[in-house]
């Protein structure tokens, strides 16, 4: 066999699953497992083929809209969070219902919702159509929440009350274009007022900031997760941004196109927060095929965050 040349993998850390994705499977093999199967699920519990794949082996039944779940099964809300009308359509037909909704996605609906009570409209920055975006939006009547998805349009954002605006922001957007984008909403409207705390998530901030520490030293750099999952795309271009042009989006070994990693010696990994540690191991399996390799983990911060379970599958 022909000598492998030797590659240095830059592994991220902290990468992959969050606490809210992490909750968000439990809650549906732990209602497997007390209810029995078939458990429903509306949406993508978490934006990976993996992970969906392997809830339905177990089974869960994955649908779009709940009147597709039949009468007298357990049906499970998304981590992405839903809009108050489907709750309100799951006690109308009477479904049990489990919340897998993030609870850091809850504050901020909880936050809009306070905005909203003292009398002020929401700009929600966020990428339209995702579904944390459309769960968000759909805790308030039309109209409350406007959408602004770039800087750029922050100047031709139609607002009823300069004076009287507040805004939030989805919890897996780039740290660094937010801050660009809330900069020019401030700029337009000085009086707008602003999250307590930031609302884009602990997990987001720190894949983002571990990818940023392996971008500048990788001349590769791979992202496991899936096109749909918005951290996994901002990690892409975070990685694209902080010195590493050659990084690209893969959801498991197979879709690596080795020509990347031609002339590479080090090689940077990471994974979206709904991605799993299993394909990280794939992917460093398949890199070992191939080349002799030297891994060297680079740990910006440690994570120790965790989610309790909804009571009715406790008690
Ligand atoms: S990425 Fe953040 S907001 Fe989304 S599920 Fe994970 S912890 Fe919650």
């Amino acid at each position: 066999m022909a000598e492998r040349p030797p590659l240095t993998i830059l592994l991220a850390s902290p990468r992959g699953f969050c606490a809210g994705v992490d909750r968000a499977i439990q809650i549906v093999e732990q209602a497997i497992e007390k209810f029995g199967a078939p458990v429903y699920v509306r949406h993508e519990i978490v934006h990976n083929r993996f992970v969906v794949e392997s809830l339905e082996a177990k089974g869960a039944v994955f649908v779009d809209e709940l009147d597709q779940v039949p009468p007298d099964v357990p049906v499970v809300f998304s981590a992405h969070g839903v809009p108050k009308s489907v709750p309100e359509q799951a006690q109308a037909r009477q479904l049990f219902y489990l919340d897998a909704t993030c609870p850091l996605v809850s504050k901020v609906h909880r936050e809009a919702e306070r905005h909203f009570a003292a009398g002020r409209q929401i700009v929600l920055i966020g990428h339209r159509g995702h579904p944390e975006v459309v769960g968000t939006m759909g805790q308030l009547p039309e109209g409350a929440v406007v959408l602004v998805e770039d800087a750029a349009h922050v100047a031709t954002l139609a607002v009823r009350d300069p004076l009287n605006l507040a805004y939030a922001t989805q919890t897996t957007l780039s740290v660094d274009d937010t801050a660009g984008i809330v900069a020019a909403l401030q700029k337009r409207f000085p009086a707008i007022q602003g999250p307590k705390k930031e609302d884009i998530c602990y997990a987001t901030t720190n894949r983002q900031a571990s990818v940023k520490a392996i971008a500048e030293r990788a001349q590769a750099l791979l992202v496991i997760g899936a096109p749909n999952s918005s951290n996994s795309m901002r990690l892409v271009e975070v990685a694209r941004k902080s010195g590493c042009a050659n990084a690209h989006l893969v959801q498991r070994a197979a879709d690596i196109d080795w020509r990347w990693l031609d002339g590479v010696a080090r090689l940077g990994i990471t994974a979206g927060a709904s991605a799993p540690e299993v394909l990280v191991e794939e992917v460093i399996a398949a890199c070992r095929q191939r080349f002799e390799l030297r891994i060297e983990e680079v740990r910006v911060t440690e994570e120790s965050v965790t989610f309790k379970l909804p009571r009715a599958l406790v008690a």
